[in-house]
């Protein structure tokens, strides 16, 4: 089947300039021709999605969400059949495909099983990539542990993820590999959302670290780092050859040069925090629904975060390799995950454009995923189509409704083309 999206300003996910009248055609699931309408045929008998007026962009790249359900309300989720959490889940993919991810990296939560439902076309979602479950050492961010003297099952279909010592983290290693995770996670410091730590603390020891860094590197993958306070950061980079750094707020200058110098990437969710506050004003009975803590840690973060933007600024300058990852989770920012694209505008000092290149191209790199991320000849045919002009606004891409096709391997999603008038778009007078 044929198709082409036609009528658009077209950004292809490279950076390049803006074609004002833009055209992608599609074949076999993959792009096979891209750029202006003047310079490429529209194939005889295609379907055509008419993008009269609005943008056609290359299919979003979420490098950190967490797909999976629980409720929020523990007293409620405590009373939810674990089943219903995979069922409920549905929703959660769904609503990132929905708002314009078509490929998303999950840093906790979802197995194999998640990857392969949405291969196959059960269930709706972003392509994904899966880190399965969060290693972490007892009462570290991930550990479930309450007060009360268990662990509460967050997630009943995950393997063993707590541990302590080489050893044992040798085993968790080879476990999550075996049972076919794409890299490992782990949390070398503490957590928002954890009951028994801080995001200041550090978690693991050097050798602990490192033992899962070579367990990854055996089957040719990385570890991606959630770590938030500086020591933790620090600690990860010391220990070394760490894929991606997660988070990452408080990082100094010597971690960027040893950043750079190890070719680590950072994702780092910038969104996360600030909207979690506002978020919380906002809604009382939400704010209530958590048990950790989470307002004074959050408040305290968002306190020093600004205080960072210089030297993210510097950062961006000095080359580091940035990709778009938002934390997306059952508790917050999804179905608005490019809401991330303005924060890193703000925060890193990036040029609209820019911030679309980290989310596409860039962070399809980031996953080593080159069949992804751009708009052109040979690439899986992954666009979107978006009501104005991201370069002129790029706070509007938070907002699902304005997606108005979502494509994915060629296959259509979301379909609203036909709904409302383009809104005014300056690349189209311009380019
Ligand atoms: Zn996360």
């Amino acid at each position: 089947m044929v198709s082409a999206i036609v009528g658009g300003p077209l950004i292809d996910g490279t950076g390049r300039d803006p074609v004002a009248n833009g055209i992608v055609v599609v074949d076999g699931g993959r792009v096979t021709a891209a750029g202006a309408a003047d310079a490429i045929a529209l194939p005889k008998g295609a379907e055509v999605f008419d993008a009269a007026g609005r943008t056609i962009l290359p299919g979003f790249v979420d490098c950190h969400v967490h797909c999976t359900y629980r409720a929020r309300d523990h007293k409620e989720h405590l009373k939810t059949p674990p089943t219903y959490n995979i069922f409920k889940s549905q929703e959660i993919l769904r609503d990132t495909l929905d708002c314009g991810v078509t490929t998303a990296r999950d840093t906790g939560g979802a197995d194999a099983g998640f990857r392969k439902a949405v291969e196959d076309g059960i269930i709706a979602g972003p392509r994904l990539l899966v880190a399965i479950a969060m290693i972490c050492q007892s009462g570290g961010h991930g550990d479930c542990w309450v007060p009360a003297g268990f662990r509460v099952p967050k997630r009943f279909w995950l393997p063993e993820h707590v541990a302590d010592g080489v050893d044992a983290l040798r085993k968790v290693s080879r476990e999550l590999l075996m049972a076919g995770a794409d890299f490992l996670k782990i949390c070398t410091t503490g957590g928002i959302t954890s009951l028994t730590d801080d995001f200041d603390e550090t978690q693991f020891s050097i050798e602990e670290i490192r033992v899962v860094v070579a367990e990854a590197a055996a089957r040719g993958t990385g570890v991606a780092v959630h770590a938030e306070g500086l020591a933790g950061i620090k600690l990860a980079l010391e220990a070394g050859g760490i894929y991606s750094l997660e988070h990452g707020w408080f990082f100094d200058e010597e971690c960027l040069e040893a950043m750079i110098e190890q070719g680590t990437w950072w994702v780092p969710t910038l969104a996360l925090v600030p909207e979690g506050v506002k978020h919380r004003e906002a809604n009382p009975k939400w704010d209530a629904q958590g048990i950790a803590d989470e307002a004074r840690k959050e408040e305290a973060i968002v306190a020093r975060l600004r205080e960072q933007i210089p030297l993210y600024r510097h950062a961006r300058e000095k080359g580091l390799k940035i990709a778009m990852g938002t934390d997306q989770s059952h508790r917050l920012l999804t179905g608005e995950n490019l809401v991330e694209l303005a924060y890193m505008v703000e925060y890193l000092g990036m040029t609209p454009m820019e911030a679309i290149v980290s989310a596409t191209e860039t962070a399809a790199e980031c996953l080593r995923m080159p069949d992804v991320g751009t708009l052109e000849a040979g690439k899986l045919a992954d666009a979107v189509v978006f009501d104005g002009d991201p370069l002129a606004d790029i706070a509007a891409m938070r907002e699902a409704a304005r997606f108005h096709l979502v494509m994915k391997d060629g296959e259509v999603f979301k379909d609203t083309l036909a709904e409302g008038a383009a809104r005014p778009h300056a690349a189209a007078a311009t380019a």
